[in-house]
């Protein structure tokens, strides 16, 4: 049985006071159970989140790390920094960090060992193009791309992780896949892991959709079979709206 994820993608939004405001909002209104809602921040926020996270059921989320836990690498965050806050997991491979900071296949598995090393989870992105998708090659990008994440790490890992599938033209565009469409991605990215591991680590990952989630077609979308959850931007952002998301099968 998987879990659902509700995780928030703040982006680069919100000041600590901001964030304060927003917890402030969603106090004592999580739910307890049956969900892991989830805030991905930017690194200035996360002590707020830390704090916060220690009396009430939300989990933390980076938007990024290096892959080395310490040294001469300026403006980079240390995944081991992040661990001894008390982060539970990391978005590596967003299309926003591969489109505008050249993040590669090859980083974003260095990161997702890194992560792991540091006893955090990864959330890997995944995503193809308006062009992909039109070309037919959709399903070979993104496949490729969590073929090339996940090189190295142990089925017992993967399993722990989740892959979150976010077609680029659906990211902040207001254009959501369809049910159906992001169903079948997820489907071919489940069968991919069945193929690179087996069919009990596919069976125990859990992988998301992102992609313009809101109040109005979660439920649509975690009627899926294969949908464990959502990765969301915009309508992270406001306490209301993420709230109704979190408690989406209330
Ligand atoms: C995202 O930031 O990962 C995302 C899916 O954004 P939005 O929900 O705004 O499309």
């Amino acid at each position: 049985m998987r879990t659902p994820i509700i995780a928030g993608n703040w982006k680069m939004n919100k000041n600590p006071q901001e964030t304060q405001e927003f917890l402030e909002a969603i106090k004592g209104k999580l739910p307890e159970s049956g969900v892991e809602a989830v805030i991905g921040a930017p690194a200035i926020d996360l002590n707020a989140l830390t704090w916060f996270s220690k009396d009430e059921p939300l989990k933390t989320a980076a938007e990024n790390c290096y892959f080395e836990d310490a040294g001469a690498f300026t403006g980079e965050t240390s995944p081991k920094a992040l661990s001894d806050m008390g982060i539970d997991y990391v978005i590596i491979g967003h299309s926003e960090r591969r489109q505008y900071f050249g993040e590669t296949d090859e980083d974003i598995n260095k990161k997702a060992h890194a992560i792991l090393k540091n006893n955090m989870l990864p959330m890997i992105c995944c995503g193809e193009t308006l062009e992909q998708r039109e070309a037919g090659d959709a399903e070979s990008w993104v496949t490729g791309q969590i073929e090339n994440a996940v090189k190295g790490i142990s089925a017992e890992d993967l399993a722990k992780s989740v892959i979150a599938y976010e077609p680029i033209w659906a990211i902040g565009t207001g254009k959501t896949a369809t049910a159906d469409q992001a169903q079948e991605m997820v489907h071919v990215i489940r069968e991919k892991v069945a193929s690179l591991y087996d069919a009990d680590t596919a069976d125990k990952v859990r992988i998301l959709y992102g992609g313009s989630v809101k109040p109005a077609n979660v439920k649509e979308l975690m009627s899926k079979e294969d949908i464990d959850g959502g990765l969301v931007g915009g309508a992270s952002m406001d306490p209301e709206s993420f709230l109704a998301l979190a408690n989406f099968n209330k």
